[in-house]
């Protein structure tokens, strides 16, 4: 539905999960710093996203080092403010300069029991707070082997997008993962992925508008790496790739930001 990217500046995340202590990250950020090279960066936009107690340390190396790569978080709360123990607001995310936040990623809406109407908060609270949400969304093994997966596509990028301006659709961004996908080594196929990319871009028209439709970056996650990120980047609907697994090691993750840079997008 839209011309071959559009314009659309793609995205590479890498999420680390719960994993590298402060310490750790901080090396893996330096590592990335000094492997990354200004042309790997030059078309494409690049960012981390440290468990929180990370996040001020990986701070301190991307600014202090000049490295171009923009600071995200795995998660925030619903609330800016107040007696939520054990939450972290979206505002003190941004006052790190945190740029992204992922919210309803299927491991937090699989054992945290996240639903559609918590993620389409949360991803009010970090658009409240100036930040871009990354918005996950994806079926599972279950639902496609039913043949659900459009279904639950559209059931999920309604709830969460409903009700948005369409300047916020068109400045945030939605990641297809699939659930079968993520952390199995089984990535969805270039044909699989454009079609599920394509469907949400045509359900994101359908609720927000053409326009944000147009502008909205979305991502692929799920078991990317370096060999089977040019055929994915190519994909007229996959703006950008959301790394898990292989984002942890800085060679990797700086393999894939070269090879979805050289992707022609
Ligand atoms: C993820 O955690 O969002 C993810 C896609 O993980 P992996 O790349 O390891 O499949």
């Amino acid at each position: 539905m839209s011309p071959a990217g559009a314009g659309r500046r793609p995205l590479i995340s890498g999420n680390w999960k719960m994993n590298l202590d402060h310490l750790e990250a901080i090396h893996a950020a330096r590592d990335l710093g000094l492997r990354l090279q200004p042309a790997d960066v030059a078309p494409v936009d690049v960012s981390v996203h440290p468990p929180f107690t990370d996040i001020r340390s990986v701070q301190s190396v991307l600014e202090g080092e000049g490295i171009p790569v923009a600071l995200g978080a795995q998660n925030c709360a619903v609330e800016d403010s107040g007696a939520f123990t054990g939450e972290v607001s979206p505002v003190m995310l941004a006052k790190l300069h945190v740029e992204y936040v992922i919210v309803g990623h299927s491991e937090r809406r699989a054992h945290f029991a996240e639903t559609d109407a918590v993620v389409a908060s949360k991803l009010r609270a970090v658009l409240r707070n100036g930040m871009a949400p990354i918005c996950c969304v994806g079926e599972t093994v279950d639902e496609r082997d039913i043949g659900l997966t459009q279904e639950r596509l559209t059931a999920q990028v309604t709830a969460a997008l409903t009700g948005l301006p369409a300047e916020d659709v068109a400045a945030m961004v939605v990641a297809y993962e699939p659930v079968w996908a993520i952390g199995t080594g089984q990535a969805a196929t270039p044909e699989d992925a454009q079609e599920a990319c394509a469907w949400i871009r045509g359900v994101v028209a359908q609720v927000a508008g053409e326009e944000p439709a147009t502008q909205v970056r979305i991502q692929y996650g799920g078991s990317v790496k370096a060999d089977n990120t040019a055929s994915l980047m190519a994909c007229t609907d996959v703006d950008g790739l959301l790394v898990g697994g292989a984002s942890l090691d800085a060679a990797q993750f700086t393999d894939i930001v070269r090879a979805a840079s050289r992707g022609g997008r």
